[in-house]
């Protein structure tokens, strides 16, 4: 178990939102920059996985079509409208194009920078 103060370090203090990235001061002090076309190509939705061939879930059967990035991944905007809090563990960003069904945990948003800086 996580104490309180621990789980107030890995949430963020504060999120903001510029044209190319997300930026997120964690609890701790720590700072990331995200680059809104990472996190656009990463978007964690389950029709997003699917696109790029990441298929999970029961509606996934065998016989479907091969699994590759479909023209509508690789063309998805990476602009982004906005984004709200989900929860106390995340965050669902609204890109351009409207879609908004990713959820952003910080968890994941923590891996995806301790991935940077390998
Ligand atoms: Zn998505």
């Amino acid at each position: 178990m996580l104490s309180r103060e621990e789980r107030r370090r890995r949430r963020p203090q504060n999120i903001e939102l510029s044209d190319t990235a997300l930026t997120v001061v964690w609890g701790d002090g720590g700072r990331n920059d995200y680059d809104l076309e990472t996190l656009r190509r990463r978007c964690p939705c389950a029709g997003c996985g699917e696109l790029r061939g990441e298929p999970h879930g029961p509606e996934l059967v065998a016989g479907n079509s091969l699994p590759m990035l479909t023209s509508e991944a690789a063309a998805a905007t990476s602009e982004a409208r906005g984004f709200d809090p989900v929860g106390r563990y995340g965050i669902r960003l609204t890109w351009a194009d409207g879609h908004d069904t990713g959820i952003y945990t910080f968890e994941f948003l923590r891996k995806l920078s301790a991935e940077a800086d390998d």
